[in-house]
């Protein structure tokens, strides 16, 4: 023992040897004890359910959260395994946010605009128009006070947010008539959800909502005359090549969405803090994942649509893009002044995608221009 060796080297009387034995021994009773109180919680297991919005193992959205489960399994040695579950096998693609928030399961994988009902500040968590791109995105919930603000947003729900992937710049999407003037989108029925959907009742249009699975039906049979979804990764997936003859670029309205996963706070706050850490180092990890998915897969699916479909690619007229953004912008800004948490998470965003715009103008703008 290196406390008796101490106390012999030093010649120390009885009295003072034994003092200094006793306050060893206990040092050493307080380690082992702490010692065995982390060697029990390296051995506690735990089992979480996750679930989602996408259909199981959906290309892109589904397989993110299914790679995050096993990531965490791997990286925690199997103490922490978390089964997934797509939309409506445990519960709706719509319910996933109560679900997390009574505890009915540990995590979800969802997108933060579809709880606007519940928290209307949600919208600024995924994408607004003519808002972030993906980069700035993650800059702004990692290092400009977003991910502060999405936790007060989601405090009262008992939901820890973290940023969960993210498409990169959608597309424009998929028309049966061509966009030439402002004047095209009068009576224009689009799929187009959210905040998009607003924007473009307020050039004339009339939004549809639909889910993915009837886009499709609904545009082959003139129901609709054009619709957003993704990229060209699901859009090649989804066959909407084959019943819309344009397909435009760039998705104004969805210019970087981010997806999310929430946890139950108390379930989080029963994981030792390793488990802590692996949970948020695994969804940092599939949060860039998915991006550099979506930017590789996207590129060679368009590609395939432009040659082996014969796809007609085109931008919108620079008129078109204009009008939009500026209903956007008045659409925004109406969003975050109906209430309190909005207009400060829209302050906040607001603030950084101006002085970020500024930035890239002299660096990833500046720089893709002179290469093109
Ligand atoms: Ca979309």
């Amino acid at each position: 023992m290196k406390i008796k060796t101490l106390v012999k080297s030093l010649g120390l009387g009885a009295i003072a040897a034994a003092a200094l034995l006793t306050a060893g021994c206990n040092k050493e009773a307080q380690t082992e004890s702490a010692q065995s109180s982390a060697a029990a919680q390296q051995q506690q297991t735990f089992k979480w359910k996750l679930v989602t919005s996408w259909p199981k193992n959906f290309p892109g959205l589904g397989t993110a959260p299914e790679r995050f489960a096993d990531m965490v399994n791997e990286m925690s040695a199997g103490r922490l395994t978390i089964k997934v579950y797509g939309a409506g096998e445990l519960v709706p693609a719509l319910q996933v946010f109560d679900a997390v928030s009574q505890g009915t399961v540990e995590m979800g994988h969802s997108g933060a605009y579809y709880w606007k009902g519940k928290a209307p500040a949600s919208q600024f968590f995924t994408s607004v128009p003519f808002g972030l791109t993906a980069q700035e995105m993650h800059g702004w919930i990692q290092y400009g006070g977003g991910q502060q603000l999405w936790e007060e947003v989601y405090a009262p729900f008992n939901i820890l947010p973290l940023a969960g992937g993210n498409t990169g710049v959608q597309m424009g999407g998929w028309f049966n008539k061509e966009i030439n003037s402002v004047a095209d989108l009068q009576g224009l029925k689009m799929r187009i959800p959210g905040i998009g959907g607003e924007v473009l009742k307020r050039a004339g249009g009339t939004p549809v909502t639909l889910p993915g699975g009837e886009i499709f039906t609904s545009l082959q049979t003139g129901a609709i005359d054009a619709t957003e979804w993704v990229g060209p990764y699901n859009d090649l997936a989804f066959g909407l090549y084959k019943v819309a003859k344009h397909y435009y670029y760039p998705g104004w309205h969805e210019p970087g969405s981010m997806m999310e996963f929430t946890i139950n706070k108390p379930a989080f706050a029963k994981l030792p803090k390793d488990l802590q850490a692996i949970v948020r180092v695994a969804a940092q990890a599939i949060n860039q994942d998915m991006l550099n998915e979506y930017t590789t897969r996207n590129q060679t699916a368009l590609i395939e649509l432009k040659e082996k479909h014969g796809v007609d690619i085109r931008p919108f007229p620079a008129d078109v893009l204009d009008t939009l953004k500026t209903l956007s912008d008045e659409v925004v800004a109406e969003v975050a002044s109906g209430d309190e948490l909005s207009n400060k998470v829209y302050q906040s965003f607001k603030n950084y995608r101006d002085q970020v715009k500024a930035y890239h103008a002299v660096s990833e703008q500046a720089y893709i221009n002179a290469r093109d």
